[in-house]
């Protein structure tokens, strides 16, 4: 008998490869399990992959490993199987992948303890068995008359209630085998506490339809604007799964997880669901993970990483607002959550739904081929369709801090309507600009390629890319002229704008700035919910997942920017976004309206909005990327390097352009670059990419398959580092 086994272990580095080690005859050796592993001269955390790698290595030559972590698989075969589909699509070493798809919690050397309560009953429910303890033993037969009233048996919390000094008479039971205890499970899913809404006739057609398609893998996707009742459709999915004994993971985007949302599921499933976002602990978010795990919840409510939640009998996975970028993670591992998530729901052969009022290009897309099911929901079931969106033409126009005289107007009306009005400005601070107006200086970054947003509340110039700030120079740092003037408006001096012009009506502003937390906006919100009047001042964080329904006027005031960005997604997001806001007004009992201040009314983009048609403005925007070779249309995978010099990150690049031209025999490959990154300098380095562009995804792939060992051979260092971004979003 060999004394030991080799085992092969994912460890949480930028390499592309396993590592072998040795472990004892007798260890368990279960896979998914985390061990500690003696690296170089260190010590790390290891999940075993397998046990039978290493066999044709020197024994001697092979290190054993130190210590088992964990005594049952902290990742099942199944996220293992999809960490290395994850590792090998997107190119990211899989140790990293592994790592990524274990709670935070997990991925260092603490034990995986579950937190499992115990729960007390009777082995016998006779009560005349109990009644003999009454004269010897009263403490016991206290015991045991509580038990016998609770057939479900008592927690150590209910026992405690009954005598302080519990403990060593229950075990005195259980050793008279009177008293038994077993894990206290949560059951699965209840019947709904609420009366449901009826269905609209769009909802019903739609359920229809999925109903039959929901035994297998397919990707369904809702395509119905806000407030056409998506939500409504997901909860009477996940109750049909609920009811047959399955779980489901049910994905939100960071800031579409709000409070309404989470009361909604739990008036409709008590407390059978968790929920997981970046605003809990690490702890907070490994004990949901645990709970769904271990069934002993039913739905795994959460942001972009909840997707990758262990599950025995998963049977729906749902992704609302799948078009929000959120669910692309852009540092460390790089990978799309929907796609992810697709491939997870393909693996186990279950149906995905994906909802969305503005549904990606890239799902549209695969709507049109066939490889998506598409349901239309164009109505609201409440009263009011969505609000007309209106142009305010700013060409020759005096705007008072950002405004329009014509908007103000409109403000006006809904307050005195008792409306309360939405005001989207996705620009925090005083003002964007600070500069000299006899010289030209402007405010810069000395970190970055940007320019220094003014906060006048903390008198700083701030960068918001590295968080560098200065104090704001009394006289131009370069000329000594003695007036630096600021242009642009962010919602600090939007709000003070309104406080100043509206002092009876509350102005309440959302930003990061403002809103440090989940709580911190919790209670901001709860202002609105009084349904005064009121002025919303907010950015991106106000512009999805919550539906208030005083709201009568939403406002969008400087959107032309995005519209000549050089990314060539910018479009498609902004058209997403003001859809999005305006979305927002008239979902109550109370018509809203939508106004957008422009300079381009005649811009197509803007036409297609005032129509409210979202799909024209997709066809146009996919008709582009169709002509400019873009995706959906082709696949786009990015090198970036940074460094110290930009001459440093090039030469890297440059390197791997003639790893990839060797490999390369296809000329059906486009390669652009290495070129500076569009924001060169970031946060102190330099940054560039290399582009790779193809209509021909399995040449693209092929190539890389053949020069990834070659390329990994280059190494990354402090100096100059790189990566690959699989699908990039943003050239
Ligand atoms: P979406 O997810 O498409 O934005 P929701 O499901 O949140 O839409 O529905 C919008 C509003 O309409 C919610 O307040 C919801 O309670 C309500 N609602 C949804 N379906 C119905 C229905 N069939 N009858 C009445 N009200 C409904
Ligand atoms: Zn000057
Ligand atoms: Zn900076």
């Amino acid at each position: 008998m060999p004394q030991f086994r080799f085992a092969c272990f994912a460890i949480a580095l930028p390499i592309r490869r396993v590592f072998d080690y040795r472990i004892e005859a007798d260890d368990p050796a279960v896979v998914g399990t985390r061990y500690r592993l003696p690296f170089s001269s260190g010590v790390k955390t290891g999940v075993l992959l397998d046990t039978n790698g290493a066999s044709e290595l020197d024994p001697e030559r092979i290190k054993p490993v130190q210590e088992r972590l964990d005594h049952e698989a902290v990742l099942g075969e199944h996220i293992l199987a999809l960490a290395r589909w994850m590792s090998e699509y997107y190119l990211q070493p899989l140790g990293e992948v592994v790592f990524q798809c274990l709670p935070g919690y997990l991925r260092g050397a603490r034990p995986h303890q579950p937190v499992r309560v115990k729960r007390w009953c009777l082995v016998n429910s006779d009560p005349t068995l109990t009644a003999e303890l009454e004269p010897r033993s009263p403490r016991q037969f206290e015991i045991c008359q509580a038990l016998l009233q609770q057939p479900s048996g008592l927690t150590a919390i209910e026992l405690k209630q009954v005598n302080t000094n519990w403990h060593p008479v229950v075990k005195a039971l259980e050793a008279k085998q009177i008293v038994r205890w077993e894990w206290a499970e949560k059951p699965a899913g209840r019947a709904p506490a609420e009366e449901l809404p009826e269905l609209s006739s769009e909802q019903q057609r739609s359920l229809t339809e999925i109903e039959p398609r929901l035994h297998r893998f397919a990707v369904h996707l809702l395509d119905g604007i806000t407030g056409s009742g998506k939500t409504e459709i997901y909860l009477r999915l996940i109750q049909q799964h609920l009811e047959d004994g399955m779980q489901v993971i049910y994905l939100v985007p960071e800031i579409g997880l709000t409070n309404q949302l989470i009361e909604r599921v739990e008036s409709r499933f008590g407390d059978c669901f968790v929920i997981s976002h970046s605003g809990l602990t690490d702890f907070q978010r490994y004990q949901a993970w645990d709970r769904f795990r271990r069934g002993e919840v039913s739905i795994m409510l959460g942001t972009r990483s909840s997707l990758f939640s262990q599950s025995e009998k998963l049977g729906l996975i749902i992704i609302d607002e799948e078009h929000d970028h959120s669910y692309r993670q852009e540092d460390g591992v790089r990978y799309h959550a929907r796609d992810v998530a697709i491939k997870r729901a393909q693996m186990l052969d279950i149906p995905i739904i994906l909802g969305s009022a503005t549904p990606s290009l890239e799902s549209i897309s695969n709507c049109e081929r066939d490889t998506y099911f598409r349901y239309r929901l164009d109505q609201r079931p409440t009263r009011f369709p969505p609000p007309p969106i209106q142009l305010i033409d700013v060409r020759n126009n005096r705007l008072e801090f950002g405004c329009a005289a014509q908007t103000f107007a409109h403000v006006e009306r809904h307050l005195a309507q008792s409306g309360q009005v939405l005001i989207y400005l996705n620009r925090r601070g005083f003002a964007p600009i600070v500069m000299c107006h006899e010289c030209g200086w402007q405010s810069l970054c000395q970190n970055c390629d940007a320019r220094l947003t003014l906060h006048q509340s903390v008198q700083t110039l701030l960068c918001h890319h590295c968080g560098f700030a200065q104090r704001i120079p009394e006289v131009c740092p370069d000329c000594g002229h003695n007036e630096v003037k600021h242009y642009g408006i962010g919602t600090e001096q939007l709000e003070l704008g309104l406080t100043q012009r509206y002092p009876d009506t509350p102005v309440l502003r959302i930003d990061r700035d403002v809103i440090a937390s989940r709580e911190a906006l919790k209670s901001r919100l709860q202002q609105l919910q009084t349904g005064e009047p009121c002025i919303l001042i907010g950015t991106q964080m106000i512009a999805k997942g919550h539906d208030y329904p005083a709201i009568t006027l939403s406002v969008v005031l400087d959107a032309d920017q995005a519209l000549f960005s050089a990314s060539y997604r910018a479009s498609e997001r902004l058209a997403q976004t003001l859809f999005q806001v305006s979305g927002r007004s008239g979902r109550g009992d109370r018509e809203g309206e939508a106004i957008l201040q422009t300079r381009f009314t005649d811009h197509p983009l803007m036409q297609a909005l005032v129509r409210q048609d979202y799909r024209q403005i997709a066809n146009d925007l996919l008709q582009e990327r169709r002509l400019l070779g873009f995706p959906p249309y082709a696949r786009v995978i990015i090198f970036r390097a940074d460094a110290i010099e930009l001459k440093a990150a090039l030469g890297k690049l440059e390197e791997i352009r003639t790893l990839l031209e060797t490999a390369s025999r296809f000329d059906s490959l486009s390669c652009v670059g290495p070129m500076p990154a569009l924001m060169t300098r970031r946060i102190g380095r330099y940054r560039a990419q290399l582009c790779l562009v193809s209509q021909d995804y399995q040449t693209l792939r092929s190539v890389l398959q053949q020069s990834m060992p070659a390329i990994e051979q280059l190494g990354s260092s402090a100096r100059v580092s790189w990566s690959i971004d699989v699908d990039a979003y943003d050239l």
